[in-house]
């Protein structure tokens, strides 16, 4: 990033009239009056020639930090544009009297460059009358200019600027550099959102070399006329990107300080879809392009002011700021598709979101939850959260509000991932049908998932949700070995159906009530138990209490069929299992004559940043291993991986069939999440912000007692909460209250653990640096108040 704010950082040149006039004079054999006109990062001169008809032209020396090939570009541009359409008020190059494309000079003691135009009259756009028909014509014109310069390439054109919207999140850093911290965090949110929402889209828009910087003080008017552009100017930041970026700029700038900027934004929009018509995906873009650019705006403003001392005219800036300030809060405050809707409409076609329905009040979808759904279910959060839309690690209230959501883990590569979106709707609108019939999503996602596999999990059984999967994986249990016993973890949670209900004690309201032929293994809790982290063969002597759980299993008759892990042990409060103890553990089973199946649900797809899957931390080899939640990004989907033997045992007493069980939309989407991990390298994510959090939350515990552990793995932390370090008494309600008021901090977490003192931190896999600092910056503030 330093690199692109390199340019920025060096001032324009400095140079006299007299210099000047002296070069036009040498170099293009020019006689005149210099005077500098000045600029942001070059410096501009009109030279008044002395001749009768009073000529006027430019010479722009440009920024010593400009290279060569930049300058190369703009030239060939100008040559390339007057060629293609030479009624379009550029200004064109004049060669030097040898001919080249710029003079080479020195003055005291530096080198510069400067280039001759011939000159643009007209008045500034700034200072032209605010009128719609301008700003249409202006959308016109850059319509026109854009055309022109569709068939244009040159190498340098691939450069990186700072001002460039496509990038924008490249300057997250900068959100440090903003001085009120409701705007840095809206903005840091707004970085989220175009990162996880609008450059995928953007990446599939019409592009080609734009001009990248058509605003108010780029462009003249026609005093006589004063509703035509005649001169666009300053090349200086073209560069290859979407189209629509260019338009985006324009409309964002121009209206800068008018007192309906949404309006005329509107009428710019309107003039380009003229000359050259928008197509669904830009304008879908549009409305976070333009707030793009003033973000751009902020962001570099207050960076600029900082770091930048040359920066003379604050006041200039400062007022910039106000009005870029005043136009973003305009359009932040429309609703969703309101601001695409209002350009569409702009423009005669039909909208997109106007059929809105408006939500009920909360209270009212709460009894009416009573009334039909009843209390089984119940709701997180005292008051409960009533949330209209979700993007990234973002979940938004009917209110507007936006929470951090640090707590689920289905929507994986974030809340509707554009990629998985497309995936299920192409696949949705093309075919869904079921496994009687052949077709390639299911086989190749069967061959994906089993590459990420031990080469033994060869047999892939697809169902549609986590506990259909443990439910199979028990049938299987069963049918391989021809025993019944089940052996879980103290507390654990494996699904909702008969069969994995009684494997599944922590749902149990009386605890007592676990079925005779289910026994719970103690926890590992090396934190709570006898065995603490410092004792190296904790491992192994947690490992006996599964000695005991056996004995009691065969003494009732139940020997066991499977040993059933979730490798976080999320529900027994959120521990990485010891790799010796599973080790153990699984050995123990063996010899028992059960099967170990890996509960993935929780723990698998990369989440715990070590590795893809959860047992893998283990170093064993489950004999089944199940699936769930995040595997398919929210679409229902689950599945059990298994050896072939295990399979055709199972094939030999029944047949399988489940209707909507890896489903084309369900490969389609679960593929998307595959690809989605791999291509914005999640796993690697969930180690570098998984450690970042739990050292900030160490950091915490250092200065509140309240917390006593923080442990898990990756992207899956757990934060143990406690009333005296003494007698790790838990704080149970004080957890609760926690994340209570982190939920009206914005902040969304959840409790688990036998004591329900264990808060749960699992967010979306796409949760950055600056979310993970806005989340310990809010748990800070939220423990000093508890
Ligand atoms: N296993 C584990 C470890 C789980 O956490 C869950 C869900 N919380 C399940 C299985 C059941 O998954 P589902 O709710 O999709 O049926």
């Amino acid at each position: 990033m330093h690199n692109i704010l390199e340019t920025l950082q060096s001032p324009p040149p400095k140079l006299s009239n007299s210099d000047i006039a002296n070069i036009a004079k040498e170099n293009y054999a020019f006689d005149g009056v210099a005077k500098s006109l000045g600029g942001e990062r070059d410096q501009n001169f009109l030279i008044r020639l002395d001749d009768p008809d009073g000529r006027c032209l430019t010479l722009k020396v440009a920024n010593s930090a400009e290279p060569d090939d930049l300058l190369d570009m703009q030239c060939a541009a100008l040559d390339h544009i007057a060629a293609q359409n030479p009624q379009l008020p550029i200004p064109s190059l004049i060669r030097t009297r040898n001919g080249d494309k710029w003079s080479t000079f020195s003055a005291n003691g530096n080198t510069y460059r400067a280039r001759a135009f011939h000159y643009l009259p007209g008045l500034p756009l700034y200072k032209a009358p605010v009128d719609s028909r301008l700003m249409r014509n202006l959308g016109r014109t850059l319509a026109q200019l854009n055309i022109a310069l569709r068939g244009f390439f040159h190498p340098a054109a691939r450069h990186a600027i700072a001002w460039d919207t496509q990038n924008i999140e490249r300057l997250a850093p900068l959100c440090e550099y903003l001085e009120d911290e409701i705007q840095r965090d809206q903005i840091a949110q707004y970085l989220d959102h175009f990162a996880n929402k609008i450059k995928p889209s953007l990446t599939g828009c019409r592009a080609q070399v734009i001009h990248n910087d058509m605003s108010f003080h780029n462009a003249v008017v026609d005093p006589e006329n004063p509703y035509l552009v005649s001169g666009m100017f300053d090349f200086g930041d073209m560069l290859y990107a979407p189209l629509i970026q260019d338009l985006a700029l324009t409309a964002a700038e121009v209206p800068l300080g008018y007192k309906d900027p949404v309006a005329h934004a509107a009428h710019i929009v309107t003039g380009f879809n003229e000359i050259s018509p928008l197509e669904d995906q830009e304008f879908a873009v549009l409305p976070d392009l333009i707030k793009g650019r003033l973000v751009l705006g902020l962001l570099i403003d207050a960076w600029s002011n900082r770091e930048n001392e040359w920066v003379d005219d604050r006041e200039h800036a400062a007022g910039l700021r106000e009005k870029t300030q005043r136009s973003l809060q305009i359009f932040d405050e429309m609703l969703d598709g309101e601001f695409e809707d209002l350009l569409r409409n702009a423009c005669g076609l039909s909208t997109k979101h106007l059929s809105r329905i408006s939500p009920l009040p909360p209270a009212e979808i709460l009894q009416k939850r009573i009334r039909f759904i009843g209390n089984a279910s119940y709701y997180s959060y005292n008051e409960p959260l009533d949330v209209v839309r979700g993007e990234g690690v973002w979940l938004y209230d009917t209110q507007g509000k936006a929470y951090l959501d640090a707590y689920n883990n289905v929507p994986h590569v974030g809340h509707c991932h554009p990629r998985v979106v497309t995936a299920v709707a192409n696949q949705t609108a093309t075919l869904n049908t079921n496994t009687r019939y052949l077709y390639d999503a299911l086989t190749d996602y069967a061959e994906r998932i089993t590459s990420t596999l031990p080469k033994e999990l060869d047999t892939c059984y697809f169902v549609s949700s986590g506990s259909e999967a443990n439910d199979l994986a028990w049938r299987l249990s069963k049918s391989w070995t021809c025993q019944t016993g089940g052996l879980v973890i103290e507390n654990a949670y494996h699904g909702i159906t008969d069969a994995v209900f009684d494997l599944s004690p922590a749902e149990h309201i009386d605890k007592n009530a676990v079925k005779a032929h289910v026994e719970q293994i103690k926890a590992p809790d090396d934190y709570r138990g006898p065995w603490k982290r410092d004792v190296p063969e904790r491992g192994l002597h947690y490992a006996e209490y599964c000695t005991g759980a056996i004995e009691r299993l065969i003494e009732k008759g139940y020997p066991p069929a499977a040993l059933f892990m979730d490798m976080i042990l999320s529900s027994s409060g959120i521990m990485v299992p010891p790799p010796q103890f599973t080790q153990e553990v699984y050995s123990k089973v063996r010899s028992a004559g059960g099967l170990c199946v890996a509960d993935e649900v929780q723990s698998g797809f990369g989440r715990l940043g070590k590795s893809m899957w959860g047992f893998e931390i283990s170093g064993v080899i489950p004999d089944i291993v199940t699936f769930g939640k995040p595997i398919a990004g929210g679409y229902p989907m689950g599945l059990v991986v298994t050896r072939r033997e295990i399979a055709e045992k199972f094939e030999r007493d029944c047949e399988f069939f489940s209707t909507t069980g890896g489903n084309p939309v369900a490969c389609a989407a679960a593929k998307a999440v595959l690809q989605v991990m791999e291509d914005e390298e999640l796993m690697s994510n969930a180690e570098r912000i998984g450690s970042l959090l739990s050292d900030g939350i160490r950091e915490l515990a250092a200065r509140y007692s309240l917390i006593g552990d923080v442990r898990g793995s990756g992207l899956f932390v757990g934060v143990e909460m406690i009333k005296d370090s003494e007698t790790l008494a838990p704080a149970t309600q004080e957890a609760s209250a926690v994340a209570n008021k982190l939920k009206t901090e914005g902040v969304l977490i959840g409790i688990d653990g036998t004591h329900s003192n264990v808060l749960k931190i699992r967010p979306p896999m796409v949760i950055n640096e600056h979310n993970a600092n806005f989340l310990l910056e809010k748990l800070g503030q939220t423990l000093s108040a508890i």
